[in-house]
């Protein structure tokens, strides 16, 4: 495999990628790596905008997915790689270079995402990365955006599954035209418990020969089996299990004594968390609501964004915390998936994700998103979780053995440590190559420290 030294910023171990082609004797799509954009052949128009956004190297997942992305005939991709890594953009080069651009209110691409805040990202990158073509039109298929007397008119389409089947229902979105069909968090669209319903009625209003890539950083293997069926005869391009987390992120757990303290440590968190940005992560919109009025209460600026709150308010929320006029989000797995935002430093789970009938199992995709939310193409960041019984405490350590990870203790008593630790992550900007922090790596300390002490992973 290529070593990818780069100084992209890009931990350059950050995973391996198992590449498996489909067609074992397609010798027409050699996984020729792509050591920079330009030998991609990328249009140059497509090239421009990369440049403009300082994109100076491909990561790997779009050094691996972009020749069999741009082949021709095409061909179906299953990608997965490890949460901010650059998914995007690598759809997003492949969409821009499949549009013809002499019919540009013909719908050609369709890139479906879980959440309006997602889909508007996305469509925010087709625009960036698309800057310099001029007849480029995005349009976004999301609740409250689409102009009923007009239709979808644009070349290509960023959408949530939901508005996107009514549109096509209404015959506001011209699909026959389509040849390319994206679907980002894709394990979480096809599952059957969710939006796979959706997904897939979406699928069946297009044309039959479409060329479908599916991205996401968790496959988990029952969705996995689906994907391949949603994407016949794809490419795939997997990473193995204990290579799913990213080393720039430090995952420590809160041991907190009982549920009703979780609030008062949360706050006594609050001057290091707006160090950079934060995202806390509750699972219900109700419990969000109610830390955000406590802690206002209480003198301190954060606020909550879940699906109870209308598209426009949505909206302004995360503007606002992109901007980084609000630093510290208080939300529900709504903002679980996908979202960019480079200066959130800390991430705290203050429930632990749970699934299943009554939330009876723990979450370890979800778990693996909300922590992403931070060390966002080899920056650094620390997640936070917190325990407060039993049952809190043996979700997570099912979730740390599934992954193979080792987390760091923290408790409420020893705040100085407490403090010192977080600090030392997210005072230092970026993750070099192979980057651990020095304390992290050093574990067990337990002698040493007293209290470092890891959930089992057994
Ligand atoms: P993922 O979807 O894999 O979680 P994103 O596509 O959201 O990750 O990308 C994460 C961040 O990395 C974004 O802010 C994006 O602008 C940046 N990025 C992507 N590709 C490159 C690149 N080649 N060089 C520099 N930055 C990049
Ligand atoms: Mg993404």
């Amino acid at each position: 495999m290529a070593d990818n030294a780069n100084d992209s910023g890009l931990a350059e171990n950050a995973y391996e990628v198992q590449v498996e082609l489909s067609d074992m004797v397609d010798t027409d799509n050699p996984l020729a790596a792509a050591n920079d954009f330009k030998a991609l052949n990328l249009s140059e128009g497509i090239y421009q905008g990369l440049l403009a956004m300082n994109f100076k190297k491909p990561s790997k997942v779009q050094e691996k997915a972009l020749p069999l992305l741009l082949a021709d005939p095409p061909r179906n991709l299953i990608a997965q790689s490890q949460s901010g890594t650059g998914k995007t953009a690598a759809f997003v080069i492949a969409v821009l270079s499949r549009v013809d651009y002499s019919k540009p209110q013909q719908p050609q691409a369709l890139i479906l995402a879980p959440t309006r805040e997602l889909a508007r990202q996305i469509q925010g990158v087709v625009q960036s990365i698309g800057q310099f073509i001029p007849e480029l039109i995005v349009e976004a298929a999301v609740p409250g955006a689409i102009d009923r007397a007009v239709g979808v008119k644009g070349s290509v389409v960023v959408g949530t599954p939901g508005t996107v089947m009514e549109s096509i229902k209404r015959r506001q979105f011209d699909t026959r035209e389509l040849r390319i069909l994206v679907i980002d968090e894709a394990d979480n669209m096809l599952d059957m418990a969710g939006l796979g319903d959706q997904a897939n009625k979406v699928k069946n209003m297009l044309p039959r020969n479409i060329q479908i890539l599916l991205f996401s950083a968790t496959f988990p293997e029952k969705v996995g089996q689906y994907a391949r069926k949603f994407a016949p005869n794809a490419h795939s391009m997997m990473l193995q299990r204990d290579n799913l987390t990213v080393k720039g992120i430090s995952q420590m757990f809160m041991d907190c004594p009982n549920d009703n303290e979780k609030y008062d440590i949360l706050v006594k968190l609050y001057s290091l968390m707006t160090i950079g940005s934060s995202v806390i992560f509750v699972s219900t919109r109700n419990s969000a609501s109610i830390i955000e009025q406590r802690m206002v209460g209480d003198g301190h600026q954060v606020s909550a964004l879940h699906g109870a709150f209308d598209p426009a308010d949505r909206d302004r929320l995360l503007e606002d915390f992109r901007a980084g006029r609000s630093k510290v989000l208080i939300t529900t797995n709504v903002m679980a998936r996908g979202i960019d935002v480079s200066s959130v430093s800390m991430v705290i789970n203050y429930d632990i994700p749970m699934k299943g009938p009554g939330e009876s199992e723990p979450d370890p995709e979800t778990y693996l998103h909300r922590i992403g939310r931070t060390g966002r193409f080899g920056r650094v960041g620390v997640s936070i979780s917190f325990v407060s019984d039993k049952r809190s405490f043996n979700a997570l350590a099912a979730i740390a053995n599934e992954y193979n990870i080792d987390l760091v203790q923290l408790t409420p008593d020893d705040w100085d440590r407490t403090e010192r630790k977080i600090q030392e992550v997210i005072k230092s900007t970026r993750a070099e190559p192979g980057y651990v922090p020095e304390e992290v790596k050093d574990q067990p300390q337990d002698e040493a420290e007293g209290a470092e002490k890891t959930v089992a992973t057994e």
